[in-house]
């Protein structure tokens, strides 16, 4: 079955909506098949972003995802990769569709509720970043 890693962000668990983008999830019809709550620290949160460790929004970014608890989860699925970032919507809510988590629970391109593998390569990478034994 395809994995995708999935990830509630700091705005999200502020706001108590865990539950319902697990709701969400599950009505999408992943098996969830590892989940955590950690607070990152920033340099795991670095770690984490290092793609992105030459754009002006590395610091904010990391910042933001070290600033509270996150919600670290293994998501399967046919498609799991594409139906994930298809549920969650465009990276920035004010243009996400109608319908998509960011579109209803994002408020910046940065605080945009979740994240969500890019690729399936990505996501094995992603997958064991949070949870190689
Ligand atoms: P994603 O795959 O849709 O999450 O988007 P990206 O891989 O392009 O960016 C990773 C994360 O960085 C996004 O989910 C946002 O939280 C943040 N981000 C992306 N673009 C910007 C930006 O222009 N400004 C800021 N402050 N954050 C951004």
């Amino acid at each position: 079955m395809d994995k995708t890693l999935a990830i509630i962000k700091p705005d999200a668990t502020k706001k108590r909506i865990i539950g319902k983008i697990i709701e969400r999830i599950e009505a999408e019809g992943f098996t969830i098949a590892r989940m955590k709550l950690v607070h990152l620290t920033k340099d795991e949160a670095k770690g984490f972003y290092i793609v992105h460790k030459e754009k002006g929004f590395y610091d904010s970014l990391t910042e933001f995802m070290s600033s509270g608890p996150v919600v670290i989860m293994v998501l399967e699925a046919e498609n799991a990769v594409r139906l994930w970032r298809d549920a969650m919507g465009a990276t920035d809510p004010a243009l996400a569709k109608p319908g998509t988590i960011r579109h209803a629970h994002g408020f910046s391109i940065e605080r945009n509720a979740t994240h969500g593998s890019d690729a399936r390569e990505t996501a094995e990478w992603e997958i064991d970043y949070f949870f190689k034994k």
